[in-house]
């Protein structure tokens, strides 16, 4: 007998998850809260993520054609920092195409869809890819998408000790432009991602934003998460994705580790349903597999979100780099 599985969430982990598992045989229904396409709060690029992986995963056709980010340029308010090339090209490819295609990919494959409903019970045979777990952290996600925004490399990152911008071509010539903000009740007035670029302190940039053309329902905001490792419920729940684990922004890892726990977690979900192991083990090996790839990364990323996000910080880190004692490309792999 083959166990037919429910993953509850449909964004990059679950149904990447879903289509890995229906083309070796599974049954699963993945339900979805929301609908597609629907613009998502990310900075949409994406490194750190082999081909063999999305090989693996069976999504790789989808990144065919995507803009591939080779530069990047670092500021401190306005002041330059560093600019490199990035150690291997990454992805820039939106929220609103990806999320769409990866729902085709599991109709098609058979998977049963659900959009527009909410599942709130865990157990058995019940996989958690939900998303960041809801608390007050002080955090506030803002993206929308700008065209007519020329850049000074394929990733730019503003700093400033209220919070950092990115921005990265997508496809259609348009460029994602996200922030992480600490909140402040007296973000208001206008285009609210401007205001908080301006408000953070980064008023050259909010003033290059404004040059801008905003893409019409792009914009969109998040609140109530925490970086990190997530709140764990003790009812026996699977949990992947942002829902297992939150990389800070800025290194630009959170869909790759989206992508990769999916991928730890399809051999023993597999094995699962054809009863060859119970679910406390599958629920085990999966955990295991997440703390071995992640906790390095994210205990790098912890450290270096706190250490840009402080003036001294980013002071020391840029001497540091210009003196070669520390290299950009080591710190680049070390949150992925
Ligand atoms: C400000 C910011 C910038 C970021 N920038 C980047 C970046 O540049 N690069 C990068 O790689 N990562 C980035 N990330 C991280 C990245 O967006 C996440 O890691 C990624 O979205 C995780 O995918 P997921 O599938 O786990 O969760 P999600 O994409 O959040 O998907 C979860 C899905 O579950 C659904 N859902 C929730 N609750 C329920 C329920 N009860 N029932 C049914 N459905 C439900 C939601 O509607 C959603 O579709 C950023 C994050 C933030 C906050």
């Amino acid at each position: 007998m083959i166990l037919p599985l429910t993953i509850v969430g449909g964004g990059l982990a679950g149904l990447s998850l879903g289509i890995a598992l229906r083309s070796r045989g599974v049954p699963v229904r993945v339900v979805e809260a929301a609908s597609y396409p629907r613009h998502r709060v990310c900075g949409e690029f994406i490194s750190g993520i082999a081909d063999a992986e999305l090989d693996a995963l069976g999504i790789r056709d989808l990144f065919a054609g995507a803009p591939r980010p080779a530069t990047t340029a670092w500021f401190d308010g306005a002041r330059p920092m560093w600019s490199r090339t990035l150690p291997s090209p990454a992805y820039g490819l939106s929220r609103y195409f990806l999320d769409a295609a990866l729902a085709d990919r599991f109709s098609a494959l058979g998977g049963e869809l659900r959009c527009g409903e909410r599942f709130e019970d865990g157990g058995e045979g019940c996989v958690w890819a939900a998303g960041r777990a809801k608390e007050e952290s002080g955090w506030l996600g803002l993206k929308a998408h700008f065209s007519d925004l020329p850049l000074s490399a394929d990733l730019e990152i503003h700093l400033k000790n209220g919070g950092y911008v990115g921005l990265t071509r997508v496809e259609n010539g348009r460029v994602n432009v996200c922030g992480l903000f600490r909140r402040s009740e007296s973000v208001s007035g206008g285009h609210a991602l401007i205001a908080a670029t301006r408000e953070a302190g980064l008023t050259r940039l909010a003033e290059r934003l404004g040059e801008a053309r905003p893409v019409e329902g792009s914009l969109k905001g998040v609140s109530h998460f925490s970086l990190g490792w997530q709140r764990r419920r003790d009812d026996g729940r699977i949990t992947i994705g942002d829902s297992a684990a939150m990389i800070p922004p800025f290194s630009g890892n959170g869909m790759t580790m989206a992508f990769q726990s999916a991928l730890a977690a399809v051999e023993p979900l597999t094995q699962w349903s054809a009863g060859a192991i119970g679910w406390r083990d599958a629920s085990t090996k999966i955990r295991a597999a997440h703390h071995r790839i992640f906790a390095r990364r994210l205990g790098w990323a912890r450290v270096l979100q706190a250490l840009l996000m402080h003036p001294f910080g980013r002071k020391i880190s840029a001497l540091l780099l210009s003196l070669g004692i520390v290299r950009f490309e080591t710190l680049y792999q070390k949150v992925r």
